[in-house]
């Protein structure tokens, strides 16, 4: 079996890691357009600057070849540790890191995995700085175009793990699309910085400027200062609610198990008339059991799921931002020393993920309901940052550099060569430099980077790229179990929480169990196939 997977950040990782403790040997192709595979995006220098965390404590990230984060920073010498400001005795599963340790972390596990599967009878071609920009079909085998001009043929399966694509939009000095391309390495002038966005890439985009004009200095009682001799850098971070995102808060992990919504309850909802608001029963009925002072103070009983959201923003809305994040803070540093969770949110992190396997069953009007709606709550409740991003921002606050602009729903964005203006209702924010951080958008068939492959599924009228419960193309057939789409973006349409170290390791699994399960006598010896799928010689 000759495999290919193109891309290795963490999803392609924890996939080729399957493929290896299937002991079956198999012939393996990876390629990687970074310089240091296994990172990824978030986790590369591309993608991280020291400063910039993750925001999955260490205990949440998924053990790869048997070697967790934790027992992994553990062993990895003082001197790089402290090179991330991270000394031993910190290391704990709580533990926040910088991501390009995680990276680290994930480049290190590759090579030894690589190593291993030598051992083990595989073949293992590891091509880092290569670029595939076509996927095409012959006579049932498929084949790779490399952007050097080479070509590989010859594969039965190829493993799409491409990750994050921010689209091809060029950036300026005055313009960024999104933080990755090129903001990191960029000189950004001391001047008014205007970042579409609140959430963690806002954060990131936010540090890669600041860090160029000052720095973040502890005093003794942990209080921290951000120092600068700027007086013109002034950054504004916009949205339409104008709210920051929360502190990660305490909960007991591994998850505890809700009570209410279980899959069973769950699929019963999937035979009501209205899904999403017998979805919505449950989640409201599960917040009620596990925190009735909760669910009586925002009067849970009369809402439903277009009120919710708003009842569950309404603190913060509207208010000082600073203000709240500050209480937020001391709110979940009290309950991190005191191992107590808040059960309301608790209840709802541990829902997000199974409300996600129902979305494939919603019809659309109930689809639009919920990313108006729903969707904002777990997003927002998921994508909580570590305590030291938020001790940040008010750092930036205090040093009166940082402020959030609430946009109207119909604001204007006027862009020129050296300044992007922002018309909200009466107001007028212009910019010297604007990034927009608003994250990974979902991607249709029309965005696919491979031209044959992207021209084969619009001849099969798939706007969305389909695929099984296993990450494999549906159809055509000449394409069936032989090509995986494990890229996120074109998944989104119907796993909206997709994104996620958690998810690259599941959908990791899945598509390597599933390759394994179809092996169908095609075999490896001296690294050479021997015997063909009974299909594939038909075609
Ligand atoms: C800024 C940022 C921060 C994040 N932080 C966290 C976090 O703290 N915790 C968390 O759980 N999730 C986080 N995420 C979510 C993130 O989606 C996942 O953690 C993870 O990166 C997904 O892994 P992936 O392998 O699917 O994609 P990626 O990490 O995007 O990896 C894809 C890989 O494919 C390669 N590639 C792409 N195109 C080609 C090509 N044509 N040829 C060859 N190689 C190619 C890239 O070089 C890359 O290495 C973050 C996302 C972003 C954008």
């Amino acid at each position: 079996m000759k495999i290919a997977i193109v891309g290795l950040g963490p999803t392609g990782l924890y996939t080729f890691s399957e493929l290896v403790h299937a002991d079956t040997p198999m012939d393996i192709t990876i390629y990687d357009e970074g310089e240091w595979a296994g990172a990824g995006t978030p986790y590369s220098r591309q993608g991280a600057s020291r400063l910039m965390l993750a925001n999955i404590a260490s205990i949440e990230i998924p053990v790869l070849n048997g070697v967790s984060y934790l027992d992994w920073l553990k062993s990895c010498p003082p001197r790089i540790l402290s090179d991330f400001g991270i000394e031993q005795e910190d290391l704990n599963e709580r533990l926040f890191t910088p991501r390009l340790l995680i990276g680290c972390y994930y480049h290190d596990q590759l090579l030894t995995l690589q190593q291993q599967a030598e051992q083990r009878g595989y073949v293992v071609r590891l091509n880092e700085k290569t670029t595939i920009v076509d996927i095409a079909e012959k006579a049932g085998r498929l084949r790779i175009e490399r952007s050097d001009g080479g070509v590989d043929e010859g594969f039965d399966r190829v493993i799409v793990a491409t990750g994050h694509d921010f689209g091809e939009d060029k950036a300026s000095s005055s313009y960024y699309p999104n933080p990755w391309c090129g903001l990191l390495s960029a000189d950004v002038p001391a001047a008014r910085i205007g970042i579409m966005g609140t959430s963690l890439s806002a954060i990131d985009a936010c540090l890669a400027v600041v860090a160029q004009h000052g720095e973040f200095v502890e005093g003794d009682q942990g209080e921290l200062t951000y120092r600068t001799d700027e007086q013109d850098l002034k950054v504004s971070f916009m949205s339409r609610n104008g709210i920051l995102p929360e502190a990660d808060f305490y909960c007991p992990i591994p998850y505890v198990s809700t009570t209410i919504m279980t899959e069973c309850s769950l699929m019963a909802c999937t035979s009501k008339p209205n899904v999403l608001d017998a979805i919505f029963d449950l989640f409201a009925k599960e917040i009620t059991l596990a925190d009735p002072a909760y669910a009586a103070r925002v009067n849970l009983t009369d809402l439903d799921a277009d009120s919710f959201p708003e009842a569950y923003f309404a603190e913060r809305m509207g208010g000082d931002a600073f203000a709240y994040a500050r209480k937020n803070l001391a709110e979940v540093e009290r309950n991190k020393a005191a191992k107590r969770t808040i059960e309301w949110r608790y209840a709802i992190l541990r829902m997000h993920e199974q409300v996600e396997k129902l979305v494939p069953f919603f019809p659309d009007s109930d689809l639009s309901r919920f990313e108006r709606g729903l969707k904002r709550v777990f997003s927002d409740n998921y994508a909580a940052v570590p305590a030291t991003s938020i001790r940040r921002l008010l750092a930036l606050r205090e040093a009166n550099i940082l402020d959030v602009v609430t946009l109207d729903d119909d604001y204007e964005l006027i862009r020129s060569q050296t300044t992007t203006t922002i018309r909200s209702g009466e107001d007028s924010h212009v910019f010297n430099v604007f990034i927009d951080a608003r994250g990974q958008k979902a991607l249709r068939t029309e965005d696919f980077k491979f031209p044959s492959l992207r021209k084969i599924l619009v001849e099969d009228d798939q706007d969305i790229p389909e695929v099984d419960d296993r990450f494999a193309l549906i159809s055509p057939s000449s394409l069936r179990k032989r090509v995986y789409l494990a890229a996120l973006p074109y998944l989104m349409h119907d796993r909206p929480f997709v994104q996620g170290i958690v998810s690259s390791a599941e959908i990791g699994a899945k598509v390597a169990q599933d390759i394994v399960s179809n092996l169908d006598g095609v075999q490896i010896e001296d690294g050479r196939e021997v015997a063909l799928q009974e299909d594939v010689i038909a075609a």
